[in-house]
């Protein structure tokens, strides 16, 4: 936002001011030089972090990565803040994942120890300069994600590189220079020692740019996709598989926007599950394969969220195939439930793949934009307060008279709390549900 903007020119000038070096530095020069909105802002200074802290104030100031010379600005009355990191040199990587110590150093020698040219950049927004020791701007010109350096040294040193040039090449829509593909392809082996968290992460965020199918096509090509979710390749040589491949790419293009989630949901929804039934029928089988996903996502270690809203999905993919002929009551349940837009959106995507009649979809999707809100979820006739002043003691049957009561409101029979309560006077002087 432009706030953030101005906070970041504002951090810079107080530390020019105090009579250090204070320059933007990595995604947001990169982003800034392409015309896109910088997710944030970094600033690279010559100060150290305890001289940041004197400019700026205790109170201000959040030590982040003080080990290594990162510290957060926090701007007064807002959430902005920016991370103000001294010029550094990173220290042997000695287990392919981080860094085992950090120097103070040049700012060229901190443009060479980033990921790829076009992050390697520094804009001084006093002088409106900017300062490129990498070839980042002639890179920039040609849609170009090279390594620093040696591609090969470069990701040995840090193998969540390789997922950050896929995933920064999709998103920009750029291609990864050849020889840093090929060391890529090399060592996608090695992506295994970086955490799956880190992991996740990155896929995450190639799976809602709307360039996923770019990513994921990449990350096969590169050796990645079975090193990371080895789950959805059985054997991609057969010519059934890359069938099914070239659908599920079909299927994540449908929509620009997408959620990591509803993603997810289509990425893996040809995952192996155990031989069903002959006559077991699809719900039972999308049940099934709910199941497997949700063994995925906990591996990946997703939080509790994103791992029940996708298995949630996967297990209503098809809930709409028959969606006019849904009693109301199950239609209304269904869309006011948290991923009902996302369940829309994946039943659409399988009935078009299926090159299905789209006839259910549509009638849902208009009757879900159609129903106000009051009539998909009305607030309930009675409680179980009710159902104790009725005579009623307390127990199990409660949710089950209740439920009954919510489906005749939810089908339009029962609209009123006497109609309501008079079903459950019947029901204490001994007649069953069944008999209304
Ligand atoms: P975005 O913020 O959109 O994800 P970004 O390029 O700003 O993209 P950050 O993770 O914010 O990515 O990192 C900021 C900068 O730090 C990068 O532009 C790059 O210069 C450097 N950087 C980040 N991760 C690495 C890494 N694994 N190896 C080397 N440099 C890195
Ligand atoms: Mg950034």
């Amino acid at each position: 936002s432009n706030t953030r903007r101005e906070f970041a020119l504002y951090v810079a000038r107080e530390l020019h001011e105090a009579g250090y070096q204070a320059l933007w530095a990595g995604g947001c020069v990169r982003d800034a030089l392409l015309k896109r909105a910088p997710t944030d802002y970094d600033v690279a200074t010559d100060a150290r972090p305890e001289e940041v802290r004197k400019v700026f104030g205790r109170h201000r100031t959040v030590p982040v990565g003080a080990s290594f010379g990162v510290m957060l600005v926090t701007a007064p009355r807002s959430e902005d803040n920016v991370e103000v990191a001294t010029f550094r040199k990173e220290g042997p990587y000695l287990d392919g994942r981080r860094p085992d110590s950090v120097q103070y150093c040049t700012p060229e020698e901190d443009a060479r120890r980033r990921d790829f040219t076009i992050n390697g950049m520094f804009y001084d927004p006093i002088n409106d300069e900017v300062l490129d020791f990498v070839g980042g701007q002639e890179d920039l010109k040609l849609g170009i994600v090279r390594a620093i350096g040696d591609a090969h040294h470069r990701i040995t040193e840090d193998k969540l590189r390789m997922l950050r040039a896929v995933r920064i090449a999709a998103t920009l829509e750029f291609t990864i220079d050849p020889s840093t593909a090929a060391a890529i392809a090399e060592m996608a082996t090695e992506i295994a020692v970086v955490s799956v968290e880190r992991i996740a992460h990155e896929l995450a965020r190639m799976l809602v740019c709307p360039r996923r199918v770019r990513a994921l096509e990449s990350l096969r090509e590169l050796g990645l996709l079975r090193m990371i979710l080895p789950e959805i390749i059985p054997n991609l040589n057969e010519v059934d598989s890359v069938e099914h491949w070239g659908k599920t790419l079909r299927m994540l293009d449908e929509f620009e926007v997408m959620s990591f989630e509803l993603a997810f949901a289509v990425l893996l929804r040809e995952v192996p599950i155990q031989q069903c039934k002959e006559d077991d029928d699809s719900a039972a089988r999308d049940a099934a394969r709910a199941k497997v996903v949700e063994q995925i996502c906990r591996r990946l270690k997703l939080s509790n969220q994103q791992t029940e809203r996708t298995c949630w999905l996967v297990e209503h993919r098809h809930a709409l195939r028959d969606a006019p002929q849904l009693p109301l009551h199950v239609l209304k349940r269904l869309l006011v439930q948290p991923g009902a837009k996302e369940m829309l959106m994946l039943n659409r995507i399988a009935a078009v793949a299926t090159e299905a009649d789209l006839t259910a979809v549509e009638f849902t999707e208009r009757f879900y934009s159609e129903t106000p809100a009051e009539e998909l979820n009305p607030h309930e006739l009675i409680n179980g307060g009710d159902l104790i002043a009725a005579g009623l003691s307390p127990g199990p049957g409660f949710k089950e008279i209740l439920d009954s009561i919510r489906d005749r409101q939810l089908d339009g029979e029962m609209t009123t709390r006497e109609a309501a309560l008079t079903f459950v006077d019947q029901i204490v002087s001994g007649k069953t549900i069944e008999e209304n």
